[in-house]
Order: C-alpha cells, then sequence, then structure tokens
C-alpha cells in the first residue's frame, strides 16, 4: 500500500525533472526539483509544516489557534492548507502588489488576508512587521515568522537535500536557487555541501534584490526592480546567515520570460516568475562550468499563479516586456 496521510503527509517526494530544452542546448543536466506539485502548489509547502510543526512542538501552537504571517503568498497558501487540515484559524498579511490569483487562493482557502501597502522592511508598517504585530495582539496566536525562523531552513536540510541527493545518486556539481526567505537555498546548500564540499552553490538573484552584491561584495546594495514575485530581499535573513554561496548570478525581467515561455513552448512546462530567474541562472551557471555538469534548481510554483501576469500580453506590454519572440515561431503574428 502507498497512501499519503493527508495534506500533510501529502507535503514533499516531489519528482527532479530534467529540463530538456535547456539540457541539451548547454550540454549540462538542468534538473529542476519540481516543487510545483507539492499540494498547496508550491516549494512554501515544506517551510509552512515545519514551521507549524516546530510552534506545536514548543508547545505554542494550540487546536483553535491562530496562525499570522507575512507573505508574498505561497507561504500563506501552505499555512492556510495546514491550518485547515490540522484545524487552526490563519490571518495572512500580504504586500498589495502580489498577484490576484495569490490572493483570491487565500480567500478561497479561508484565510483572513489584510493586504497592506508595499513598503521596505525598514519601514514599521512592512508587512512583515505589521504580521509579528497582530500576531502578539491577536490571543492565541503565534507567528510564522519565516524570514527568521530556522525551522523553515531546517526544512529544506531535512527533505529538499536529501531527496535530491538520492535522486541523483549523490552526482550534483551545481546548486542555484533564488532567496526570498532563503529557507530553500540555505537548508539545501548546507546540506550539500555536509555531503561534498565541492558542490558549487549559487545564489540566483532578481534587479533590485540586495544579495547578488552580497555575495559579490559582502555589501547589500541595488538597483532596478523585477516583476517576478516572493524572491529578492534587501537583507540577510536568518535563514540566510551563515549560508554557503560560491557565487552569485544576476537574471533580468527579460531574461526570466524568456526563460519560462521556453519552458513552456519547448518543454511543456507552466511556471511562474522565480523559475525564469532560477532556470535562467542555471543556464548562465552551465555556460560558466562547461559541459558535462549537473546542476539542479528549483521549479518553485506554477504559472496558474501569474496567469493574469506573466502571461497576458497587454499586462507585459504595459510593463515594456513584450516581445513577439516570446512565442514560437510558428505563435507570432
Ligand atoms: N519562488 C516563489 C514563487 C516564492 O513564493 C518563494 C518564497 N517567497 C521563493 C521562490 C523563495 O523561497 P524561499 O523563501 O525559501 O527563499
Amino acid at each position: 500500500m502507498d497512501i499519503k496521510q493527508g495534506f500533510v503527509g501529502t507535503v514533499g517526494n516531489t519528482p527532479l525533472i530534467r529540463l530538456n530544452s535547456f539540457s541539451e542546448e548547454t550540454g549540462c543536466e538542468i534538473l529542476g526539483k519540481a516543487e510545483f506539485l507539492n499540494p498547496g502548489g508550491s516549494v512554501k509547502d515544506r517551510a509552512a509544516l515545519y514551521i507549524i510543526k516546530d510552534a506545536e512542538e514548543r508547545g505554542v501552537l494550540h487546536p483553535g489557534g491562530t496562525v499570522v504571517e507575512g507573505t508574498a503568498g505561497n507561504t500563506g497558501i501552505g499555512l492556510a492548507h495546514i491550518c485547515n487540515a490540522k484545524g487552526y484559524k490563519c490571518l495572512i498579511v500580504i504586500p498589495d502588489t502580489q498577484s490576484q490569483e495569490k490572493m483570491d487562493m487565500l480567500r478561497t482557502l479561508g484565510a483572513e488576508v489584510r493586504p497592506v501597502p508595499a513598503v521596505p522592511y525598514k519601514n514599521p508598517n512592512n508587512y512583515v512587521k505589521v504580521s509579528a504585530r497582530i500576531a502578539e495582539e491577536t490571543p492565541n496566536a503565534v507567528w510564522a515568522n519565516q524570514f527568521d525562523n530556522l525551522a523553515n531552513r531546517r526544512a529544506h536540510y531535512e527533505t529538499t537535500g536529501p531527496e535530491i541527493w538520492t535522486q541523483t545518486d549523490g552526482k550534483v556539481d551545481a546548486w542555484v536557487a533564488a532567496t526570498g526567505t532563503g529557507g530553500t537555498y540555505a537548508g539545501t546548500a548546507m546540506f550539500f555541501k555536509d555531503q561534498n564540499p565541492d558542490i558549487q552553490c549559487v545564489v540566483a538573484d532578481p534587479m533590485g534584490s540586495g544579495l547578488y552584491s552580497y555575495v559579490k561584495t559582502g555589501e547589500i546594495s541595488s538597483s532596478g526592480n523585477s516583476i517576478t514575485e516572493g524572491i529578492g530581499n534587501g537583507r540577510v535573513t536568518a535563514n540566510m546567515q551563515g549560508a554557503p554561496a560560491d557565487d552569485a548570478i544576476q537574471v533580468t525581467d527579460p531574461e526570466a520570460l524568456k526563460t519560462v515561455y521556453q519552458l513552456l513552448y519547448k518543454d511543456g512546462l507552466f511556471m511562474g516568475g522565480s523559475v525564469g530567474i532560477n532556470v535562467g541562472a542555471a543556464v548562465k551557471l552551465a555556460k560558466k562550468m562547461g559541459p558535462g555538469h549537473t546542476i539542479v534548481t528549483v521549479l518553485c510554483d506554477s504559472g496558474a499563479r501569474y496567469q493574469s501576469r506573466l502571461f497576458s500580453r497587454d499586462w507585459l506590454k504595459q510593463k515594456d516586456l513584450w516581445s513577439d519572440e516570446l512565442l514560437p515561431a510558428n505563435f507570432q503574428a
């Protein structure tokens, strides 16, 4: 018998997918961990589950209690699913710049959703800080605190990393991933380095994020911005502190879009924007390392969460990011 125990028992153990078109182009094996196949639809199901289990084990989350979090959406969706499955309430503070699809999903799940203006972390009204205050003021509530709660990266040290290790028989030359909280990148990188310190661990970063300069120079600085959601950071979170990083690679929005459209039309994979950054960075790394290497990255969530943005010609045109070349030649007008 092979029966998963509800939502919680279905998180993780995702397939590792060879990205055929990119592997053939580069001569490397470019592999994507299929996190969009988690039951809540994203890589963040793993962190959400570890954070809730950790709160239960610490005795701070009780039946009927409330889980409060500030999130770009996917962590909130994971938390809301698990809260439903375990009998908790869920309250989500989200920057109002995030996609309608993610907000609608949170409301469908029954979470209380509080959109707030997107302001930088140092502003006291930043969504993360608002969520901390709400958790403090709400009786019987816990703050998930995904950015600085190390249960987040532990999820990846204990599950994502070991799964990839087994799936590749330990034949990994490089690991590359963008970071939001840093949990996915750091936990997996730490696991890989513990198995084999020669594995190259590389941070992928969108424009407007400070981590590229942090890895390269030790200083946080950034310019530009990105339409990708859930990734990039202007600070080094607790989850990123002490994470190994051999290098960093920047990927622009046009590069990420080209990658996402190629995944859709050449590989048949409908992926979100952060996947464009991840796979775009994996391709750049493959070109730098040369053929014959195995490079692993993350397929964080599905394109369905961004249909009204990344896959809307009108929306992309408004952002001056549309190009007919995104479509295969036989689709172009
Ligand atoms: N991609 C997407 C779409 C996400 O929502 C997130 C999480 N915010 C990430 C990537 C990054 O994951 P992590 O928080 O583990 O760094």
